[in-house]
């Protein structure tokens, strides 16, 4: 078992000199078995490099596999209060390193800082509230047909289970996953995104701290092809949860099919504010503008669309303009900065890609547009804050999942149709309605195809214990968080107890015998 300081040693790169990390297998910190190594960079400066991590393939996932197996029957026993005491234990140590893991987040993705606080915050509410599960973990009893017999239903874990997380919520979205699976009883092997490792170290560093016995927390750094698919593939791992990419997420729901393995998919999501022409323009302004630009639009809950009524677009877009316009970007540790970088090179192209897209589309753009080269930008993946107006719902940049700072205008004539259009994407994460009727409130909750909808706020800001996850491409009928993450981490088990000393025939003893044999 590796002790706190030697832990640490694996988080802290010295300043201006990157360390090299290694993977977390069986309760020791061991390097990939190639010896190969990737980094991780700042997006707000790419001169600056956050770490090395260890490139791992098939052979480091089978070897977290044998650990996580030799693990789970004694974790699997070990009841389920106790293994909450240890989330409980993580959620305070995740308290007391917020502000140092929060400052890391900033430097290897970019979010602000007042955002990577947020998101740390929301890992450790899931900690207490998962603490709070392992003293409940419902089962079911209910009534038998038969007298004297018991009928229960109990949770059992599944056994060892893979995570794959993606860059955007480098610690949240792996506490969503891996909390509810700890506390149920299964044992885990963890898989980052490249671009956040140094952010996933931190939450293991924890996880360790916190006690987990040797091998009940296992990862793996490494990319999705080899690594991410050597745990899909290997028959031990009973259930994948995974966070990312629609693409990504139907390979690997495709792959689990075949093998019959339970997997549970949050995917991308193409999110809509409605804004009506009773609403609260300014309300609304707020909305959009969080909703769009937060985390550089790279949320899968951004609102990437805003759909409004044509009494309001004028008012309304005059109005975002101007407040997006005023937005300040920059290096997301200043407190000034509104907005922080992309994650990477790739994604500022693939962004700019799609400004290019809609301008081809004949979209008019209202302000942004350009990737900043100059000044303190130079080093840096900064793309600005961009709104296209005059948005058709069937164009490329309003169906297709952008994931940066840009969002799309689209007008409408009136509550039915923009339904119809917030509707009309193959995605369904969250939607929005901003309206002061409560007759349109209730109606938009019912008629949004959404696994998530707001009504008069903006399409992010989920609180850990309500279900998330979305319908349509978004998702493949799992949700994480709120009780409802218990039931993607356990196999029921249904009991029946026969006190009665017979054989007693249910539907036979009970509906066997017909009207005319009883007599
Ligand atoms: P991604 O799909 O590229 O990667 C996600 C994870 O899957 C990474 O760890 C990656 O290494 C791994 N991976 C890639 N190919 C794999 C394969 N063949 N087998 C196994 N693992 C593989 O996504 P990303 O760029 O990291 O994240 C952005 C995407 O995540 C966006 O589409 C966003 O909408 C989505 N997302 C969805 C939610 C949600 O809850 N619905 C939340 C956050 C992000």
């Amino acid at each position: 078992m590796t002790t706190k300081t030697e832990s640490r040693e694996h988080a802290h790169g010295k300043t201006g000199m990157a360390q090299t990390h290694m993977n977390y297998i069986d309760g020791r910190w061991v390097k990939a078995k190639s010896g190969e190594t990737f980094a991780s960079y700042n997006p707000a400066n790419l001169k600056d490099v956050i770490g090395h991590f260890a490139l791992s393939g098939p052979e480091d996932v089978k070897a977290a596999v044998d650990a996580a197996e030799k693990a789970l029957p004694a974790w699997r026993r070990t009841p389920a209060p106790f293994r909450a005491e240890l989330l409980s234990k993580a959620g305070h140590l995740l308290e007391t390193r917020k502000e140092e893991i929060a400052r890391t987040m900033v430097r290897e993705m970019g979010k602000v800082i007042k955002e990577a606080r947020g998101d740390v915050q929301e890992a450790i509410d899931m900690a207490y509230f998962m603490a709070g599960e392992g003293r409940r973990l419902m089962g079911q009893t209910v009534p038998s047909e038969l007298p004297n017999k018991f009928a229960m239903a109990i949770r059992q874990p599944i056994g060892v289970v893979g995570v794959i997380t993606p860059w955007n919520f480098p610690i949240a979205i792996p506490s969503w996953k891996i909390f509810p699976a700890l506390v149920a009883g299964n044992t885990v092997v963890f898989k980052p995104a490249t671009d956040t490792a140094m952010c996933a170290l931190l939450l293991v560093e924890v996880l360790v701290e916190a006690g987990f016995p040797p091998g009940v927390v296992n990862f793996v750094t490494g990319g999705g092809g080899k690594c991410g698919m050597a745990i899909v593939e290997d028959p031990r791992v009973r259930a994948i949860s995974i966070t990312g990419s629609t693409e990504v997420g139907r390979q690997v729901a495709g792959r689990c099919g075949e093998l019959m393995k339970r997997v549970s998919c949050e995917l991308g999501g193409k999110n809509a504010i409605c804004v009506m022409e009773d609403a609260e323009i300014d309300l609304a302004v707020d909305g959009a503008l969080w909703g769009a630009f937060g985390t550089a639009g790279q949320r899968c809950t951004a609102a990437s669309r805003v759909i409004i009524h044509k009494d309001r677009y004028k008012e309304f877009s005059d109005k975002l303009v101007a407040r997006t316009r005023a937005l300040k970007l920059g290096n997301g540790l200043d407190a000034d900065v509104d907005v922080g970088p992309v994650v990477n090179k790739s994604q500022l192209e693939s962004i700019n890609g799609y400004v290019e897209i809609g301008k081809k589309e004949g979209a008019k753009l209202l302000c942004g547009g350009n990737i900043l080269t100059d000044g303190d930008f130079a080093h840096g993946c900064f793309h600005e804050p961009t709104i296209f107006g005059d948005v058709k719902p069937n164009m490329r940049i309003a169906q297709e999942e952008i994931f940066g700072p840009v969002t799309v205008l689209i007008q409408v004539s009136s509550f039915e149709e923009a339904i119809e259009v917030a509707n009309g994407t193959q995605y369904g994460l969250s939607l929005s309605m901003y309206t002061q009727d409560v007759n349109r409130a209730f109606m938009a909750m019912q008629e949004l195809e959404s696994g998530i909808v707001y009504i008069n706020a903006p399409t992010i800001g989920a609180e850990i214990q309500l279900p998330f996850g979305g319908v349509k491409q978004t998702g493949n009928g799992h949700r994480e968080a709120g009780t409802t993450a218990i039931d993607q981490f356990t196999e029921w088990k249904a009991i029946y107890v026969d006190y009665s000393g017979r054989l007693q025939k249910a539907q036979i003893d009970t509906h066997g015998v017909s009207p005319a044999e009883k007599e």
